[in-house]
């Protein structure tokens, strides 16, 4: 059974088109387990029932058929219990129902096992025997390994083929909920970005100039031809008899015959070249999917990497660039920084992510560019919304992608309030951010791009309290040079003088890399990066911090800030370092004042030295973002585990309390930067606390400065206090919401007045 276990869930992963996979699978588990009979149950969601999707040893015509409400039989006993049921003889169940079109009275002994994909039950896999008994316990645990596997493929195939778990996506008004990413709400049109070379997530579009289409194809074909023909010469000596004959295969495949005539066929009905190619290679990947011999079913990868080939060559060539429509909203599986960068600002109005949570880095792009976004959007079908009128909701992280008329004029005018807003709350530029009573506190600007610091001075920021080093440095092929870097530095310490300017030290690692340090580990966020990088790396850290020295000369405005620190002996040696290169520059000659230093309250261990730590700096600055990580053990990035990242945990205000009040007595300022502080309601918190500064995206500033100019500090104490009882993030979040409205500032966090 344990080698049929694996070719089967080999099965699960390659067959793509639902229909067969389940086919196979019934087919296949009936004999691995010498059953009677194996059928397959999803839900569906419309009729509320179950559908016999697929059987083997049951009355074929049953398919599609047969189905049961959810309150009936023993199918939905199955799926209310969440849980396998294993039954001598099913007959004798109160549940049991009889479906006559199944013809299964021959068959009494039951077993059911709920197929489960993130809690929510998909629908039953069932073996059943022609004599009385229960099932052993290697073959129920054998079903529920597979049952596993299949969730996960039964999703994605739904999904993929516009059938979500929640139902149609071609429904009107249908709702695809991830994560807030970035306030704010937008009405557009989707423009879906996708990796190159993956077939899978090609999107559907349309094309009108067939002819053009067909040649472009076929271009990409004779590329395809000419790079295997150079690739089997180059390695005619080393090619072994059976590669010659896979390159031969290939060779005849991209001269004609199914491959190339179905994809012009799809492409003759009006699909791009990349989707007919996508469909037409998964088409013919099947057929040999569905193969008993090992060695033909092996055929169906040389298929896709056929596929893939010419799929990079379409995508290489010369083709027209992208038209970006007027309010184009990016919608991919992962939305890159590079993608972004490729869109007009101007006509850039939204961005809707699968991947991601509320602090990845394409969430904090949305918040610098002051546009929504909704990450961790699992359930969406990246490939189906290319071209279609869409809203976004980055309030609620709420994605509508066939929404009505109606609403979309809702959304216009919520969109058209939101700018007025802007525009009203712009005024504030030049007003201080003090509470009612006299409280002050000095609100910063994150940056790290030099599109968002012209941002950052036109919304009235009093300085940078993150300038996220890395982005420069990711944004090139190799390490930037010490006076390529003092340029660079030079350029924001002089946008912002006489205000401090605080640059962080290279934060790399985790999910920031560079493509000329390549890492590799199991556990990126628990391994090498930030300070842990850079002080095993001297003469990188030496030479950043002599760029950010000599980069303040004559502006003194300098603030030196240590990422991810987790040891007090870290402090130290960073200390040491800009110590060394100070006296370094100063006994050359060179007319520098000493900047000041801060460490970042990043992972639980700094939280409980902060007071040791702040003894050794100037100034102390919480990162949210990774301390929420850290703190509930979520990595920001996993879109899996997306709705347990929230800053707004409990503990984590509880961590900062402990942050603020240990750090009090020493009289250094503590200043929060991560992507928390751009939500509005939160900053009644800040009063709370006592925090001295809060940095954030530019286009946040004006909201954050509203509310603390409509609080006093009691009443925001009050809330605090109340938000201290609160078991969860979600009642915090809603008695902020609430003391918001109270003083009239809902309509900050939510759309429309
Ligand atoms: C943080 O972790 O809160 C932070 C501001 O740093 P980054 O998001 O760049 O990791
Ligand atoms: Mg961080």
């Amino acid at each position: 059974m344990l080698a049929s276990l694996h070719s089967i869930l080999q099965d699960v992963n390659n067959i793509r088109r639902l229909d067969q996979l389940l086919s196979q699978v019934v087919r296949r588990i009936k004999e691995a387990t010498s059953s009677d009979a194996c059928s397959i149950y999803l839900e569906n969601v419309e009729r509320e029932c179950y559908v016999l999707e697929a059987a083997a040893g049951l009355a074929e015509t049953s398919v599609g058929k047969v189905s049961l409400k959810k309150n009936e039989g023993l199918v939905g006993l199955v799926c209310r219990r969440e849980e396998s049921l294993n039954l001598e003889n099913l007959f004798e169940h109160p549940c049991y129902q009889r479906m006559k079109d199944l013809k299964d009275d021959h068959l009494p002994g039951f077993l059911g096992v709920p197929i489960i994909h993130f809690r929510k039950v998909l629908g039953v896999l069932v073996v059943r025997q022609r004599w009385k008994r229960y099932f052993n316990e290697d073959e129920v645990a054998f079903l529920q390994t597979i049952s596993i596997q299949l969730a996960g493929a039964v999703a994605h195939a739904q999904m993929l083929s516009n059938k979500s778990a929640s139902g149609q996506v071609n429904n009107q008004n249908q709702t695809i909920t991830g994560i807030p990413g970035s306030p704010g709400v937008a009405v557009g049109v989707a423009l879906v970005v996708y990796p190159a070379a993956d077939l899978d997530a090609v999107p559907d579009r349309q094309v009108v100039d067939i002819d053009a289409e067909i040649t472009v194809f076929q271009k990409a074909l004779s590329e395809v031809r000419a790079d295997i023909r150079r690739l089997m010469v180059r390695l005619s000596s080393v090619l072994a008899p059976e590669d010659r004959a896979l390159f031969d295969a290939y060779l005849l495949m991209l001269d004609g015959g199914g491959l190339v005539d179905r994809t012009i066929e799809r492409i003759q009905k009006g699909s791009w070249a990349a989707g007919a190619l996508r469909d037409t290679v998964n088409e013919h990947a099947h057929f040999f999917e569905e193969i008993e011999d090992p060695y033909l079913r092996e055929r169906a990868d040389d298929i896709y990497d056929l596929g893939r080939r010419i799929l990079l060559s379409l995508q290489s060539g010369k083709r027209k660039p992208l038209e970006y429509p007027k309010h184009t909203i990016l919608v991919g599986e992962e939305v890159s920084a590079a993608a972004l960068a490729e869109v007009p600002v101007e006509r850039l109005a939204g961005i809707v992510s699968a991947n991601g949570s509320r602090s990845s880095h394409v969430a904090i792009l949305a918040h610098a560019l002051g546009i929504p976004a909704v990450v961790g959007a699992i359930n969406l079908s990246v490939g189906k919304m290319d071209k279609k009128n869409v809203i976004i909701d980055g309030y609620r992280g709420c994605f509508y992608p066939s929404p009505s008329a109606a609403m979309r004029s809702e959304y216009k005018r919520f969109a058209d309030e939101e700018r007025e807003l802007t525009t009203e709350l712009n005024r504030l530029r030049n007003k201080t951010a003090q509470t009612v009573d006299g409280f002050r506190i000095k609100l910063l600007a994150n940056t790290g791009f030099s599109s968002d610091i012209s941002a950052a001075l036109a919304c009235g920021a009093e300085g940078v309290g993150l300038y996220r080093t890395e982005f420069p440095f990711m944004a090139r092929e190799r390490f930037p040079g010490e006076d390529e870097q003092r340029l660079i530095y030079r350029v924001v310490l002089d946008t912002f003088s006489p205000s401090p300017v605080t640059l962080r030290t290279l934060d790399i690692g985790g999910d920031k890399h560079l493509s000329y340090f390549p890492i590799k580990e199991e556990n990126p966020f628990l391994g090498w990066r930030g300070i842990r990088i850079t002080l095993d790396h001297p003469e990188i850290f030496r030479t950043q911090i002599r760029a950010m020295l000599r980069a303040s000369m004559g502006l003194n405005n300098l603030q030196i800030l240590f990422p991810m620190v987790s040891h007090i002996s870290e402090v130290d040696a960073a200390l040491g370092i800009v110590k060394s290169v100070f006296d370094e520059l100063v006994d050359g000659g060179l007319h520098i004042q000493r900047p000041k230093t801060g460490v970042m309250i990043e992972v639980p261990s700094a939280v409980y030295q902060a007071a040791e730590l702040a003894k050794r700096v100037d100034f102390i600055s919480v990162g949210t973002n990774d301390l929420t990580q850290y703190l509930l053990a979520v990595d920001r990035n996993n879109p899996r585990v997306a709705q347990l990242y929230d800053s707004l945990h409990p503990s984590l205000l509880k961590a900062l309390i402990q942050v603020t009040e240990s750090v009090a007595p020493l009289g250094k300022p503590v200043g929060i930067c991560g992507e928390i502080v751009g939500d509005p309601a939160a900053a009644i918190l800040w009063i709370a606390m006592g925090v001295d500064n809060l940095s954030m995206s530019a286009f946040a500033l004006s909201r954050v400065k509203q509310v603390i100019r409509h609080f006093t500090v009691p009443q925001a104490q009050e809330v605090l206090a109340k938000a201290l009882q609160c078991e969860d993030a979600d009642a915090i979040r809603e008695i902020l919401s609430q003391a918001l409205e109270e003083v009239g500032l809902g309509y900050l966090v939510r759309a429309g007045k």
